[in-house]
């Protein structure tokens, strides 16, 4: 069998100049060894795909990367049966800082807030920006008796902390953050995951703003979407 011949003359060349500049904007540092050898060339693909996961304003997980890792931990929840929390998190009432203060203060907020969540959870958890002044954290292994705990440490530790947006100037900004745990031992979705948070995030604005709303763990209802799921993969089809 003949092989496709690859798309030489249309494909654009590599741009290795591109690629060190971008880093170098990121903050990164150059990759390790000579120029052009195996390990600089190793070192330039690392430093590309750990830029290309990252949001540029913070430096936190991107939304893309968030994404692998709700669909990676949905999966590991599923098979091994441990808990897992997701939490979403949304900045109260953050056109006011723009309209009072203005973009780049916003932007300093957005800033503060992502070193005040990442503060707060251990290394092992995932912070992600999802969107302009909205959040994300999973917390792999973490029990439903520590779910609020842990909530509670992130909404205070937002709220304790001043932000500088003018010379003379500080403000504090607040947080509301909905919470649900994957369900155990059940083949669910990463967007039902989600959706389910996201709920919690939404009666938490409706609520007053500033609170944590957890989805009670005990009381986790399973969907009829989830359990088609659940017995669709099932390998025990002959047993039916
Ligand atoms: P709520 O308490 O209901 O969340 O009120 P809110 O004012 O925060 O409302 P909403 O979440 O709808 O507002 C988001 C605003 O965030 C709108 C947009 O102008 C601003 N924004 C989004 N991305 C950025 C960003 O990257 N930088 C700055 N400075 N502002 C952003
Ligand atoms: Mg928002
Ligand atoms: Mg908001």
């Amino acid at each position: 069998m003949e092989a496709t011949p690859l798309p030489t003359k249309q494909a654009a060349p590599l741009r290795l100049e591109q690629a060190l500049q971008l880093l170098a904007q990121a903050g990164h540092p150059p990759p390790a060894g000579e120029a052009g050898s195996t390990r600089w060339l190793q070192g330039l693909i690392d430093a590309l795909v750990d830029l290309s996961s990252r949001d540029a304003l913070t430096g936190l997980a991107n939304r893309r990367a968030f994404e692998l890792a709700l669909a990676r931990e949905t999966d590991r929840v599923a098979r091994s049966g441990e808990p897992a929390l997701l939490l979403m998190l949304d900045i109260d009432h953050f056109k006011r800082v723009n309209d009072t203060w203005g973009h780049a203060a916003g932007d300093q907020v957005i800033k503060g807030v992502a070193s005040a969540l990442l503060d707060s959870v251990r290394p092992m958890d995932v912070v992600a920006r999802t969107g302009g002044e909205e959040f994300a954290i999973l917390l792999p292994n973490c029990g439903s008796a520590f779910g609020q705990t842990v909530a509670e440490r992130v909404r205070r530790r937002v709220e304790r902390m001043p932000v500088q947006v003018a010379a003379q100037q500080q403000i504090s900004v607040t947080v509301s953050i909905g919470g649900a745990f994957a369900p155990q031992w059940v083949r669910s979705t990463p967007a039902l995951w989600q959706q389910r948070a996201d709920q919690q995030l939404y009666l938490a604005k409706a609520q007053g703003r500033n609170l944590v709303r957890l989805e009670p763990a005990a009381v986790s209802v399973v969907s009829n979407e989830e359990k088609r799921l659940l017995f669709e993969t099932s390998q025990f089809h002959d047993l039916e």
